[in-house]
């Protein structure tokens, strides 16, 4: 289960937070400074989604003092959790225990939501927004003690949680899962051949694990990769003609069990329908993506002209995807794949700071803010990471967003943080 981590100094009124989460109102614990208490964990559920409540309650301070303690419980939760709560106490304001671990948390790649408590009435709100000098984005007024507001955190929340906990203990261990996927006689089993140096580079076995089959494993620019459902590329057997249904099925299934496609298209002849087919798998599937043209060993100079337009046409929506120009037949250029393949890999994977994600978004909507609606100018609060592979973010507006503007959000944000080879998804919460 996905983990959310709630800090805060002592006395912001974390442990009622907490039990305000799980739903058990009586066990409340005081928040004694000085008081020790181990971090516990508790399940909790909102909306039909389980998830963990991890409270890093002993803040006591060290031979360091305070500020030490609370930078070190901030970063724990960094490391462990895969959304955090930082509380802070509304009427009291931000104290200078609060901006230490505000400086830690905006360095977080974990999506931290800022949590003002203690807002037991509206007259409390100027207090809470004042926090937004924490740099961690629009604070959410709460009171943990009253319900107020709980419900629309515990929101925020589920929309930040990934599904699926971090899994940074996975990332890097196995091979990475590529699908070379292209229509047939594309040059798809003639490429694997070259890159796996007519088998001779293929491993079999890595760290004890037996092989599925159907993938292999191929040794490319110092790391092992597995390719996916390569069983029938390699042997050329009974490719029976009238089998497009299986094989489109068959594309799908690479597609889904890989982390990145390689998307071999045809240099010599006119991209097909075929072709924008597999192409929309690969996005809506949300992997990442290299495109390579193959037989660039059969363009003219005439058909170069021709495929220019067929690319700006064709490709148009995602020119986020690295190209490269092959020939499978000569070798040319195929070490080229690797280094893209990278790329499109590290943009997958990537994540964003919120602090950096907020301050990039406000430079950016202060710019060119968006267009109105129903005489109304939407606000654009703040934005988190909610998942990587692929990056997924949730902007939070005060009204609906246009597609066009956006479109610019998401051009602009892969202009600013890079994401290569790797779609994007941008969602809008409407908040009223
Ligand atoms: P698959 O069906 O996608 O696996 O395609 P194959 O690898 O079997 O290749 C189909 C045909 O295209 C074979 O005759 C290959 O020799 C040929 N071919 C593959 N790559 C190239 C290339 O880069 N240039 C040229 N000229 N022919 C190629």
């Amino acid at each position: 289960l996905p983990v959310l981590a709630v800090v805060g100094r002592p006395n912001v009124g974390k442990s009622t937070l907490v039990n305000r989460i799980i739903g058990r109102r009586e066990a409340v614990v005081e928040d004694v400074p000085g008081v020790t208490r181990d971090r516990v964990t508790y399940e909790a559920d909102w909306a039909g989604r389980r998830f963990l409540v991890q409270d890093t309650g002993g803040w006591e301070p060290d031979a360091k003092g305070l500020q030490q303690a609370v930078a070190r419980q901030a970063d724990v939760a960094m490391r462990t959790a895969d959304a955090i709560l930082l509380v802070v106490d509304a009427v009291v304001g931000a104290t200078a225990t609060d901006e230490a671990v505000a400086k830690v948390l905006r360095r977080s790649k974990t999506p931290v939501i800022l949590v003002a408590n203690k807002v037991d009435d509206a007259r409390v709100e100027a207090e809470a927004a004042a926090l937004w000098s924490l740099g961690l984005g629009e604070p959410q007024p709460i009171s943990a003690s009253h319900g107020r507001g709980t419900g629309d955190l515990l929101d925020l929340v589920l929309a930040t949680l990934p599904s699926t906990p971090r899994d940074d203990g996975v990332i890097g261990v196995g091979p990475r899962r590529v699908a070379l996927v292209g229509k047939p006689n594309v040059g798809k089993s003639s490429l694997l051949n070259k890159l796996s140096g007519d088998e001779r580079s293929v491993v079999h076995d890595v760290a004890g694990t037996t092989v599925d089959p159907v993938d292999s494993l191929v040794e490319l620019g110092g790391r092992v990769w597995r390719f996916v459902d390569t069983a029938g590329l390699r042997k050329r057997v009974g490719q029976a003609k009238g089998a497009e249904f299986y094989a489109s099925l068959r594309t799908r299934g690479a597609i889904e069990a890989a982390e990145l496609v390689v998307l071999l298209l045809d240099a010599a002849e006119p991209i097909t329908e075929q072709d924008q087919r597999v192409l929309g798998m690969v996005v809506d599937a949300g992997r990442a993506l290299v495109i390579a043209f193959n037989k660039w060993d059969l363009v003219d100079e005439d058909r170069r002209y021709t495929l220019r337009s067929e690319i700006e046409r064709d490709l148009a929506h995602v020119t986020w995807a690295p190209r490269v120009n092959i020939s499978a037949k000569t070798g040319r250029a195929v070490q080229k794949l690797v280094p893209a393949m990278e790329t499109a890999l590290d943009s997958w994977d990537k994540r964003i700071s919120t602090g950096q994600l907020n301050s990039w978004l406000k430079e950016v909507v202060a710019a060119t803010p968006p267009p109105m609606r129903g005489g109304r100018l939407p606000r654009v609060l703040f934005a988190t990471q909610a998942a990587t592979r692929p990056p997924t973010f949730v902007l939070f507006t005060t009204g609906f967003l246009e597609a066009g503007y956006r479109r610019f959000l998401e051009r602009r944000l892969r202009e600013e943080f890079g994401f290569d080879g790797s779609p994007v998804r941008v969602s809008v919460r409407v908040r009223e």
